[in-house]
């Protein structure tokens, strides 16, 4: 009747209180013609997580366990807001799978997110993925629930928001299909690009932390130092974009300018640059197809200057070639990956086992663990277990 109104987008953000997660909420405030917040997540923050829903005032926030929820009713009661507190994993995938929420933004680090992403996927949500552990874990499931719910997935990592920004519409018939010959997928190197292999062994977590271009989480701000984050990046581009893992060539590209490439069988290659800020990844998927201001600064070429590329040095950053190997071997495989990363991550932050380490627990427990299919998410978690039992055992030896 008349001009179409769009309604308001009902938004769940999962990991609110995260780098993501703010990141997120900065947008959204941006457009409050657009975007409504539904519901929002928090973990160990639960004073931040307070702030934002009075901010924001959610239907919903969801806490981890009852003595968070104790103290978050308490702090929105004397607010005045009326935002209703869920616990635990079950919270989550409610406030994911809710019949009113239009969009999820899967926003929490690690293995954590896999059951509330799922949960968002089988409800069809538009998902926006963040969140790459969880389709690390569980490519192929993963993938089969989005094609049967229907679900909408677009890429928040700004790696696969700029390849998905440079193919084509229908890319979903198959890369040889619409004449992609291989994607270049862009590393900034990390800040230990240019550190000698032997002072990676004192390197501190505070360094590891201290990334050059981009502000992030503790997990993946280790994961971008070890490049195990690339790792990463090249089996979930083999899911979301159907690649074999050689169609995907790792470039490093220290300015974090060109934020990824695909390279077509006419020799035209095309490329999505931008400053280094999140948001601009956030609102391309969240106002997809449309564009919105992201509040992010327009590219200045002149103050940029130059774009420079290297090769990965696969031998100071033996991660790379660990995830590419569990991408070719595939099944349980990058599960394990990920797994024994959570586990080494987390002792390296710690302080209980050197950098260099990181890589040496994956590769032995991936060694010491066989590739088995996984054909439903029970076996997921099973994989996922067994990695981190190993892991644990690994660090036991080690005296750690
Ligand atoms: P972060 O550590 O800043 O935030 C993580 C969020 O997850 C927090 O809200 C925290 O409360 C929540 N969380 C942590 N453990 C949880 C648990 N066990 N159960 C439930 N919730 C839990 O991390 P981040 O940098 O925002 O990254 C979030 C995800 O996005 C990661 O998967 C990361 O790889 C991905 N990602 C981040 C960036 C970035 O620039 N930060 C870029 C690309 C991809
Ligand atoms: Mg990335």
């Amino acid at each position: 009747m008349g001009c179409a109104v769009t309604r308001v987008q009902r938004i769940t953000v999962l990991g609110a209180t995260g780098s993501i997660g703010l990141s997120t909420l900065d947008v959204i405030a941006r457009h409050p013609d657009r975007y409504q917040v539904f519901a929002l997540s928090g973990f160990s923050r639960i004073d931040e997580l307070l702030a934002l829903c009075v901010r924001h005032r959610p239907a919903y926030a969801v806490v981890p366990s009852s003595d968070a929820a104790v103290r978050l009713r308490e702090g929105l009661a004397a607010a005045g807001c009326a935002t209703e507190v869920l616990e635990g994993e079950g919270g989550l995938c409610q406030v994911a799978a809710a019949g009113e929420v239009d969009t999820v933004m899967a926003a929490i680090v690690g293995a954590a997110g896999l059951r509330p992403t799922l949960a968002a996927v089988e409800a069809g949500k538009k998902v926006l993925l963040a969140n790459k552990e969880a389709l690390v874990m569980s490519g192929a499931l993963f993938m089969d629930a989005v094609r049967r719910s229907g679900s909408v997935l677009l890429p928040i990592d700004s790696e696969h928001n700029a390849i998905f920004q440079c193919m084509p519409g229908d890319y979903a018939r198959g890369l040889g299909a619409v004449g992609v010959r291989r994607i270049l997928l862009t590393a900034s190197g990390g800040p230990f690009r240019e550190t000698p292999a032997e002072a990676l062994l004192d390197v501190t977590p505070e360094q590891a932390c201290a990334h050059p271009n981009w502000s992030m989480g503790r997990k993946i701000s280790v994961d971008s130092a070890s490049m195990l984050n690339k790792g990463l990046e090249l089996i979930e581009a083999c899911w979301l974009f159907d690649a074999k893992p050689a169609q995907i060539e790792v470039v490093v590209h220290p300015q974090s300018v060109i934020h990824s490439l695909v390279d077509y069988v006419d020799g035209s290659v095309l490329a999505q640059l931008g400053n280094p800020d999140m948001r601009t990844p956030i609102s391309n998927a969240l106002a997809w197809p449309e564009r919105i201001d992201s509040g992010v600064a327009p590219l200045d070429l002149f103050a940029i200057a130059r774009l420079d590329f290297q090769a990965p040095d696969e031998q100071r950053f033996p991660c790379l070639r660990l995830a590419r190997q569990a991408a070719e071997a595939g099944h349980s495989a990058p599960a394990v990956l990920n797994a024994a990363n959570e586990v080494a991550v987390d002792a390296f932050l710690q302080g209980r086992i050197r950098f260099p380490e990181i890589a040496g627990m994956i590769e032995q427990v991936l060694d010491q663990e066989p590739v088995v299919p996984l054909a439903t998410l029970d076996a997921v978690f099973a994989a996922d277990q067994r990695a981190r039992e190993l892991s644990r055992e690994w660090l036991r030896r080690h005296g750690r």
